[in-house]
């Protein structure tokens, strides 16, 4: 199968590998459309390690099931057939105190899709049958694919910032377009702060139904409740602190960012709060899949043929494109 692989930091490229063979519990998987997410770009450039690499990339697979390992330990099987989304958690071991108290986000021996396991930027995966979720049909391949990191992610890092009113997003991309219709359907208003200058970005957001877009540094017209910073700047830190009032949460939704800069107490203080958000739960998988099959959201999508993946990596890093980058495997290139 033709498959994208990152070999070492910096280093990507397509190569023939066989495809790989389920074992048990496991579903062979044919992948239909991946969507690209900025901890892909953090491992290509090793800000994220890879354990065992090479590693194929991709942890928002939509895919059609094809066969399944020759064991399986009871429990409900998906049939041949099924389209599926697989997300960035791909196992974890049900035992730690982690996964014993409704936490498996923070299993002490979780394994990641595109990251431990191979992932989606390839023609076929393996993927444990009880990471994968049947997908709301009213969606495309290319349109689901967004939802099952930036959607997943994004619904849990809102759900941590709690019932705030007035709600900024740092670093408007595939997250922060999905978030935005979400709170907005939620009855809050959405502040969106973006880098310096990208009015187009800004302009993008107030189409999504943002009150206000402007650069990250300035000033939002009004106290902001709480704050999600999905973009992997340190310095957002203090500036989203400053921007919330006494009692506001900040959520660092990314699993990388620079360092943050010492800032004075008084940011911290009337009881703000800074916290950041790790991988999802099962749970947040199927709560989420279900809110979209309610509420459609609409996803900004910008295709990319299998071989052009490394360009969407440049590009989501350049931040050429607005939304989110998909790659599509239902072309053959
Ligand atoms: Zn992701
Ligand atoms: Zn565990």
């Amino acid at each position: 199968m033709r498959a994208i692989q990152i070999v070492s930091p910096g280093r990507i490229e397509q190569v023939e590998i066989p495809a790989p063979l389920p074992s048990r519990d496991q579903l062979l998987v044919a992948v239909r459309a991946c969507g690209v997410c900025r901890t892909d770009l953090h491992l290509l450039d090793g800000e994220v390690s890879i354990p065992h690499p090479p590693v194929v990339p991709g942890h928002q697979i939509v895919a059609t099931i094809v066969a399944a390992g020759p064991e399986q330990s009871g429990g409900e099987t998906l049939a041949p057939g099924t389209r599926v989304g697989i997300p960035w958690l791909g196992w974890t071991c049900g035992k730690c105190r982690y996964c014993l108290t409704g936490r498996e986000n923070l299993c002490d021996f979780a394994r990641f899709t595109g990251r431990d396991i191979d992932g989606g930027f390839a023609e076929f995966a393996v993927v444990d049958r009880r990471f994968c979720f049947p997908l709301p049909e009213s969606y495309s391949d290319l349109d689901v694919a967004p939802l099952l990191c930036a959607g997943l992610i994004g619904y849990r890092a809102l759900r941590l910032a709690g019932d705030g009113e007035r709600l900024g997003l740092y670093g408007f991309g595939s997250s922060a377009h999905i978030v935005t219709q979400v709170a907005r359907a939620q009855g809050r208003s959405v502040f969106a702060f973006t880098r310096e200058g990208d009015t187009r970005t800004q302009e993008f957001a107030r189409g999504l139904g943002a009150e206000w877009a402007g650069g990250s540094l300035e000033k939002p017209p009004v106290e902001l409740d709480c704050a999600i910073i999905f973009a992997a700047v340190g310095e957002l830190i203090p500036a989203a602190l400053s921007a919330v009032c006494k009692g506001g949460v900040v959520v660092c939704a990314g699993i990388h960012m620079s360092a943050i800069p010492s800032f004075s107490y008084d940011l911290l203080w009337g009881e703000r709060v800074v916290r950041s958000v790790a991988n999802l739960t099962r749970r947040d998988a199927e709560e989420f899949l279900e809110l979209a099959a309610q509420q459609p959201i609409h996803t900004h999508v910008s295709r990319y043929e299998l071989a052009a993946a490394p360009q969407a990596l440049e590009d989501l890093r350049h931040g050429r494109f607005e939304g989110a980058a998909v790659i599509d495997l239902a072309v053959s290139s």
